[in-house]
């Protein structure tokens, strides 16, 4: 186990973009989350969140139920935080960390973290992000940009079951993790995940076979390549993307920002989300998202994060084609969607 945990450590670093230590934690994304907040706020400290979408609710959320005074900017939903608005608020206030969403699964936009990083780099504040839908799947920098502790989960880019999060950890954030006892933590004290990682331990019992699953999806994920992985995620999700909208389905949210692990599609009026997507499943047994928050209704997710290839967007496609077709929606031509990303791929 310890030349497994020795080897992920060596084989997880680069898809953060850092040399510090990743600690590992026996839970889903959110509770790394939780776990980056709670190694980092004593009480009374104030934390600047960036919303625009469901998880950057969830973890303002988190923010202030471990107690932090909690300023938020809030941006429109499918756009990203304003970096100015950002700089104005450092100005004015003291901030323990500014948290941030990486990739805003609810919307599909991505947050561009060098320039909030740029902001922070000569001030105490920490730049939390959560990467929980991004990370293995599109580029992080995280030594260049400057984020101090980036989270991730096992089940989505990383492929595999879910149960692990990660939490990769600064020299900077480390000082704050480890300067005294008032955050209130036990499981997921990051002083102890940090005080076993050079040994290739586990501060508790780790899930092991989450972690021999991890250990060979790493290893697929550096045998193809991490930047011909990013390149493929980017690839796929702009055709599908081009695809969605030969059918008559926009993009949601700013293009100049739009990620290459989820696509969000605009559904067009009288459609609903939920009936295209359970239309999906029932018919041809496809998998797709709605939205279970104020764009519930409005838009279909679809994945295009891990082992996927042109195949399988093409067919979702031509089975998203046959389901708006069978609830009223008329296309184009019949195949539009599937020939708008066959020459997105060409
Ligand atoms: N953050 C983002 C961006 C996510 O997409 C998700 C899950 O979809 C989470 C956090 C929460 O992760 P989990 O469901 O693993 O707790």
């Amino acid at each position: 186990m310890r030349t497994i945990l020795g080897e992920i450590q060596q084989l997880i670093k680069p898809l953060f973009g850092t040399q510090a230590p990743v600690l590992t934690f026996s839970s889903s994304g959110t509770g790394v989350m939780e776990a980056s907040l709670a190694n980092i706020l004593a009480p009374g400290e104030k934390v600047l969140a960036l919303v625009h979408g469901q998880f950057g609710e969830r973890y303002a959320q988190i923010a202030r139920a471990l107690g932090a005074e909690v300023d938020v900017i809030e941006s429109e939903w499918g756009c990203v935080p304003d970096s100015q608005m950002i700089a104005a608020k450092l100005e004015k206030a003291s901030y323990r960390a500014v948290i941030a969403v990486h990739n805003e699964s609810s919307t599909g936009a991505v947050t561009d973290l060098s320039a909030i990083g740029a902001l922070l780099r000569d001030r105490d504040t920490l730049l939390l992000v959560d990467s929980v839908s991004g990370l293995g799947g599109m580029e992080l920098r995280q030594d260049e940009w400057g984020a101090d502790i980036i989270v991730t989960g096992s089940q989505k880019a990383l492929m595999c079951p879910p149960g692990l999060g990660f939490a990769s950890v600064s020299e900077k954030a480390r000082k704050v993790i480890e300067r005294d006892d008032r955050c209130a933590r036990f499981y997921l004290d990051m002083r102890k995940a940090l005080a076993t990682v050079d040994k290739q331990e586990t501060a508790f019992t780790c899930p092991v076979s989450l972690l021999f699953g991890l250990h060979e999806a790493l290893k697929m994920i550096h045998e193809e390549g991490l930047s011909q992985v990013f390149a493929r995620h980017r690839r796929l999700s702009d055709a599908l993307r081009a695809g969605c909208i030969g059918l008559g389905l926009p993009a949601f949210g700013d293009p100049t920002s739009a990620s290459s692990t989820v696509v969000v599609a605009t559904v067009p009026t009288p459609l609903t989300g939920g009936e295209i997507v359970k239309h999906m499943y029932e018919n041809y047994n496809t998998a797709i998202a709605g939205a279970r928050n104020k764009l519930s209704g409005k838009v279909i997710r679809i994945g295009t994060m891990g082992q996927i290839n042109e195949a399988d967007i093409l067919t979702d496609l031509y089975y998203l084609e046959r389901s708006l077709t069978a609830l009223g929606h008329e296309v184009s031509t019949p195949g539009c969607g599937v020939a708008a990303a066959v020459a997105a791929l060409r």
